[in-house]
């Protein structure tokens, strides 16, 4: 449990940081609001992201007043043995829903990352 939090507290340490200069970048004077794209995959709990978020973003003006947004993405495989792609929870072993195969490939769901910033400028 512990283990976790810090994960996702580095996450959003590194996630303010882009923030910070894609904002110094674009010579903005606030972030608005962010949007995050966070695949099921990736191990990170939502939830917790969001509180390290809000607790970060109070020691950067900048970021101070943005609102974050999540928007997770499904775990979507695809099967090589039977070329099927399907949905699913399974995190570390997923197997084909068509013929349960082992042999897939992940077309989504690892995703960590910032998808757009509203800045005001
Ligand atoms: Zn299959």
């Amino acid at each position: 449990m512990r283990k976790k939090k810090v994960h996702e507290v580095s996450i959003a340490l590194g996630m303010v940081d882009e923030l910070m200069n894609i904002a110094r970048n674009n010579n903005a004077i606030k972030i608005n609001s962010v949007k995050l794209k966070i695949g099921r995959m990736s191990g990170i709990v939502t939830d917790s992201l969001i509180f390290a978020f809000d607790a970060i973003k109070l020691e950067h003006s900048l970021l101070s007043d943005a609102e974050i947004v999540i928007e997770e993405v499904p775990t979507v495989c695809k099967c090589e043995d039977c070329n099927t792609s399907f949905q699913t929870d399974e995190m570390y072993f997923p197997s084909c829903s068509n013929c349960n195969s082992l042999h897939v490939r992940i077309l989504s769901g690892e995703e960590q990352q910032i998808e757009n910033v509203e800045l005001e400028i």
